[in-house]
């Protein structure tokens, strides 16, 4: 099969993907082989490539927003499927970030395996979705809703499903005022949700572009980064990967108010002044997210129903759609088109 390979993590302006001829995987007990129609970019992937997270697979194969169908099975069932199945061959399927868990943790006993002690995450400690084929476990991949192409679906699975989290632990009630912190391809999502809840948006991105899209989008308000908003916000939901996001954050909350930070990886927080946390403001972050998160999110962006911004680069382009996400580039969601159909 065709896959973009990291060999070794690196800038991404120095195209660090190798889009080479490997051999397709085999599914192993429980698995399934999934045939790769697209993958949406995210910027984890970027962290991954560019060696922000510390390397746990070499070489590997990113992506983890991955649309595709399922082409066989690997021997036996899933445990707890009681020696059936969910799908049957040919269906539409998504994977995501969190590609297993143990089931047997603390965690994952009570029921919060997004902070599971031996999770494996696709395209990041097992190999992912920028090829024709991945392998998966049947538990883990969603039924994509009929309504959404290829190519909308992609980014609802990681982009989508983590801005729905986000938007859970942010405690997001209607009436609310909620910031945003760059609007890419969770927030452009996200927002949709937040609107569809009633709450009001206000975007604060650097990129001018993007402030457009989040006003097309409903947002009551678009600023500047470090912009003050018209109004205090209950909540914000930081998407931007900049610590020093956090005080402006927490200067224009109300009292009680929430900093949720959505990404993986942070540059360092500065330090800041007791008075700007006190009043039971609340900073927290957000780690990858349960099944359920993405069956509920899933359910929900049909029923809105969501409609994902995206721009199609081909596989062999790999390298220029992380660098496109990396300059600001994309207006919503980057996805990599695998194959047609
Ligand atoms: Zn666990
Ligand atoms: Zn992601």
């Amino acid at each position: 099969m065709k896959a973009a390979i990291l060999n070794k993590p690196a800038p991404v302006s120095t195209n660090p993907l190798v889009v080479a001829e490997i051999a397709t995987p085999t599914p192993g007990p429980g698995e399934i082989l999934i045939r790769v129609l697209c993958c949406g970019v995210c910027r984890t992937d970027l962290h991954v490539v560019e060696g922000e997270l510390p390397q746990h697979k070499s070489p590997v194969i990113p992506g983890h927003q991955v649309v595709g169908t399922i082409e066989s099975f690997g021997p036996g069932t899933s445990p707890g499927l009681n020696g059936g199945r969910r799908f049957k061959l040919g269906d539409r399927v998504g994977l995501a970030w969190l590609h297993h868990t143990d089931g047997t943790c603390e965690y994952c006993r009570r029921g919060a395996e997004n902070l599971c002690d031996r999770p494996t995450f696709t395209g990041y400690t097992v190999d992912g979705g920028y090829a024709e084929y991945v392998v998966a476990d049947e538990n883990f991949v969603y039924a994509i809703p009929a309504s959404f192409t290829d190519q909308q679906a992609a980014p609802l699975l990681c982009a989508g499903i983590i801005g729905f989290r986000s938007l859970r632990l942010a405690d997001v009630k209607p009436g609310a005022r909620l910031g945003f912190y760059g609007f890419g391809a969770a927030a452009h999502l996200a927002i949709q949700v937040a609107r569809h809840w009633k709450a009001e948006v206000y975007a604060l991105t650097r990129d001018e572009r993007h402030r457009r899209l989040a006003l097309e989008l409903g947002a009551k308000w678009a600023g500047d980064t470090f912009d003050t908003p018209p109004e205090q916000l209950d909540s914000a939901i930081v998407f931007a990967p900049a610590g020093e996001i956090v005080p402006a954050a927490l200067k224009i909350l109300r009292k009680g108010g929430s900093v949720v930070l959505g990404g993986i990886h942070m540059s360092p927080i500065p330090s800041f002044s007791y008075d700007l946390l006190y009043q039971e403001r609340v900073v927290r972050s957000v780690a990858n997210n349960t099944r359920q998160d993405g069956e509920d999110f899933l359910r929900i962006a049909a029923e809105i129903p969501i409609r994902s911004h995206v721009k199609l680069f081909p596989l062999a382009e790999a390298n220029r759609a992380l660098n496109s996400l990396k300059s600001d580039a994309i207006e919503g969601a980057a996805v990599i088109q695998v194959r047609d159909r």
